[in-house]
């Protein structure tokens, strides 16, 4: 497949027509909007910590400080047809969780801008999920320029998920997914971390209401997020799910009933069946930092793997990710900012309560019988922040 080109004027409407058209786009440039609509953080002010900590963590770009975001310059990152749903999506897409209330906790003029960057580079694959909390940076990155029927909507892949299992906890859970984001329809909407057949059983009512609202237009694709070859396997065979977003990465950290190898066979054949993967964990939730072009390089060599989705909260990552998905080496110096490791800290107030050693699907957390208080297994620990949700005591964090 050849690259296309596509003018600012055409970004708005020219992928979702060719997807329609059936054009499979493998590479497609994108001329951004202009220098001064990327830079970042507005006009810095004073006073207030919480300022002084916005124009730190994001400071302004300077012009062509990232191949193609100057106003001449051309982005080179790819696109792909995600399985066979109709969307056209850049290899990267931009996961949310990182910046928001689990994990950075970025404002949402920060969240949104470092969205807005990421969409003028190039762009287009937003993922989020009910629990990460982060709607609101993107309904700010892509209400900026217009709001809900601007052509900043149809220029973007929203993907969403939730826990729900009944048929009206799904259709409370989508409505307020489109609310809260200020869309009217959302592309992607998977049930989050499905782990098998029997799980995904568990949950047909909520995919009956999500093929409902596919048919309305609410939804244009339903899919499943898993950490489980099992569940790839069985949703491969399921005529229902459009798109698959398995974990996967080459150590195959976090991966809960096999190796690396076995969940790519298992992306392969789910892939050959025509649904569409984009991936994530790439880095091992932050495990795997220290060989970010390694390791992303690993997954972007799968051509069974649409897009994946890494998680971005500062300049940096988005920086450094742009230049490996776009195959340019990046500087040292960014390099080297970007090769810190997060880890979990569980505060000393823990309670012992166990509350997330239950929510904690990956079996990384124990309450210590030496200490009474939770106690996290690093090996097992893919650093996603779910179990800092359930904690009643506020005392884990990723930092
Ligand atoms: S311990 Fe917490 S951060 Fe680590 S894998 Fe479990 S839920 Fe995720
Ligand atoms: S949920 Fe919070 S308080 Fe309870 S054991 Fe876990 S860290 Fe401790």
């Amino acid at each position: 497949m050849g690259a296309e080109s596509c003018s600012d004027s055409a970004r708005g409407t020219g992928l979702p027509v060719l997807a329609r058209q059936g054009v499979g786009i493998r590479s497609l440039a994108c001329v951004p909007n202009s220098v001064e609509a990327l830079r970042l953080g507005g006009r810095p002010r004073s006073a207030t910590a919480a300022t002084r900590r916005e124009v730190a963590v994001i400071p302004k770009l300077a012009p062509g400080d990232v191949k193609g975001m100057a106003g001449t310059a051309v982005c080179s990152l790819e696109r792909r047809a995600l399985g066979k749903t109709g969307l056209v999506v850049s290899r990267i897409c931009f996961g949310t969780l990182t910046m928001g209330p689990l994990q950075a906790k970025l404002s949402i003029k920060e969240g949104a801008s470092l969205i807005r960057t990421a969409m003028d580079a190039g762009v287009n694959f937003i993922d989020t999920a009910e629990l990460y909390g982060t709607y609101e940076y993107i309904r700010e990155a892509i209400s900026g320029r217009g709001g809900m029927h601007s052509r900043d909507r149809d220029s973007v892949v929203i993907a969403s998920k939730s826990y729900d299992y009944t048929y009206e906890g799904m259709r409370q859970t989508v409505e307020r997914a489109l609310q809260s984001m200020g869309i009217d329809y959302i592309d992607i909407f998977l049930l989050h971390e499905q782990e098998s057949a029997l799980t995904l059983k568990g949950h047909q009512e909520a995919l009956r209401y999500l093929a409902r609202a596919r048919e309305a237009g609410k939804v244009r694709a339903i899919g499943v997020s898993t950490h489980h070859v099992a569940c790839v396997r069985a949703a491969a065979a399921m005529p229902e799910i459009d798109v698959i977003h398995p974990l996967l990465n080459r150590s195959g950290i976090g991966i809960a009933d096999g190796t690396a190898s076995d969940m790519l066979e298992a992306v392969r054949e789910a892939h050959d069946a025509g649904k569409g993967v984009y991936s994530m964990k790439a880095l091992g939730g932050g495990a795997l930092l220290d060989d970010v072009e390694g390791s992303l390089g690993w997954v972007l060599a799968q051509p069974c793997v649409d897009s994946i989705a890494v998680g971005i909260k500062t300049l940096d990552e988005l920086r450094m990710d742009l230049a490996v998905f776009e195959g340019r080496r990046p500087d040292d110096a960014l390099r080297e900012r970007t090769r810190q490791n997060k880890a979990l800290i569980i505060e000393p107030w823990c309670t012992g309560c166990g509350t997330c050693v239950a929510r904690c699907t990956h079996g990384a957390l124990r309450i210590a019988p030496e200490t009474g208080r939770a106690a996290v297994d690093t090996a097992r620990c893919v650093l996603c922040g779910y179990c800092q949700a359930a904690c009643p005591e506020f005392c884990m964090k990723v930092v």
